[in-house]
């Protein structure tokens, strides 16, 4: 790998990647073929990363993480998914969506009793948002929590919920007022895994392995104390857990970029035509330094939304949605680019190429997609539009 040097790391965050390397080539490089082929869910990986704190790297050590910040956390999932872009969402969700929400939103208990188990991966947690209904407009979910005496009896619709088939808990958005108070009548809970709760695996293309699931929740009861944050401020938490997220996201398609330039250069090295390696032709090495200033300029702003968000600049937030933007545009050219150079190898299923390819297209959907990224970034640039 070429060697990562950027204005904005420390010696720390250069060790901390040397660390996550080092585990992804234990835990992770030698299950990520199977992960995609047979749609395997890495539960030893996500263990061994658990047990070393990179999990969710983010939290203080007495939480099980690593006392890192949040660019460090990004690099984490950088490095995680140039050697699968599953086991990167997997740490994403786990780490980021839940973890960490209920690390900072979730009441004491939540806090001591859940919060370390999740980081060392002891339990999985998933982040259910989405439903049959509605995805991009999060506002409009139809998932009920009614209150009926001391409880909330929970029922509705969750889809393409990762690791949903694994959970053993859930951080569920549920509407708690009526449906015209969109975002102001949502509720975040903890709901636990149980027999009220139906799932459904969901077959899907890239970023396989990861438990995608649909859920039914059918007259799940929990109660007032299973409430994440305050009553009807669940959207807040999502719509943060999110700007995290979006980090994430566009850190696993920077990791997916910078292991296809890889995969790309060792086959170019190796390919003769015309009597010549491939290399050697002028045309060849043109597409590579255009590859590698793409990959250099996805690196740049990923790594400056990050650290926008640790030093909580004002719209962080909006910062967050254009790296998330660019880094998926970009990455997906450069992808593209790379299983071209390639030829027929890079669409052959046995290719580390053509799994890229694959997992980095549902990076253009997930975490919100590029649509609702550019209505994040248009609303934002008109409070200066006068
Ligand atoms: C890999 C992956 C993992 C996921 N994991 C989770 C998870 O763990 N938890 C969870 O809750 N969800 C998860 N999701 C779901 C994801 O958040 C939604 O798929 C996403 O928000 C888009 O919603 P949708 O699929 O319903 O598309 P829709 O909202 O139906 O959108 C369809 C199309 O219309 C466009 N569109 C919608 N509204 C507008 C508009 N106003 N203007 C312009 N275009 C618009 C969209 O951009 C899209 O192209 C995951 C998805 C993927 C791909």
């Amino acid at each position: 790998m070429i060697p990562v040097k950027h204005t904005l790391l420390t010696r720390e965050h250069g060790e901390f990647m040397d660390l996550v390397d080092e585990l992804s080539r234990r835990y992770i490089e030698p299950v990520a073929d199977r992960i995609d082929r047979e749609n395997y869910y890495p539960r030893e990986a996500i263990r061994g990363l658990g047990e070393n704190r990179v999990l969710s790297p983010v939290l203080p050590r007495e939480y099980g993480g690593y006392g890192m910040d949040i660019l460090g956390t990004a690099l984490s999932i950088e490095v995680i998914s140039r050697y699968s872009g599953s086991m990167g969402i997997l740490t994403e969700v786990q780490g980021f969506l839940v973890t960490d929400a209920f690390y900072t939103y979730g009441t004491k208990e939540m806090r001591e009793g859940l919060v370390p188990r999740l980081a060392r991966g002891e339990l999985i947690g998933s982040f259910a948002l989405s439903e049959p209904c509605c995805g991009s407009d999060a506002a409009a979910i139809e998932t009920r929590a009614e209150k009926r005496g001391g409880e909330w009896i929970i029922n509705g619709r969750k889809i393409w919920i990762t690791q949903g088939a694994y959970a053993d808990i859930y951080l569920l958005f549920a509407r708690t007022g009526p449906r015209e108070a969109r975002h102001r009548a949502i509720t975040a809970f903890l709901v636990r895994r149980s027999k009220c709760i139906e799932v459904s695996p969901i077959n899907v293309m890239g970023i396989r392995g990861t438990g995608t699931s649909e859920l039914t929740f059918s007259d799940c009861v929990v109660g007032d104390d299973d409430i994440v944050g305050k009553p009807n401020e669940g959207f807040r938490i999502a719509m943060e857990a999110l700007n995290l997220g979006r980090i994430a996201v566009a850190s696993v398609t920077l990791g997916l970029a910078e292991a296809a330039l890889m995969e790309a250069m060792e086959w170019i090295r190796n390919r003769k035509a015309f009597d010549q390696p491939l290399s050697n032709l002028e045309w060849i090495q043109f597409q590579l330094a255009d590859i590698i200033t793409y990959i250099e300029t996805m690196r740049s702003i990923v790594y400056d939304a990050a650290s926008r968000l640790d030093r909580r600049y004002e719209d962080y937030y909006a910062h967050a949605s254009m790296a998330k933007l660019a880094s998926v545009l970009i990455g997906m050219d450069v992808i593209r680019r790379t299983v071209q150079l390639t030829g027929a190898y890079g669409v052959w299923n046995g290719s580390k190429l053509n799994r890229i390819y694959r997992d980095a297209k549902l990076m253009e959907i997930g975490e919100g997609t590029n649509e609702v990224q550019r209505m994040v970034i248009y609303r934002w640039l008109s409070k200066y539009l006068g």
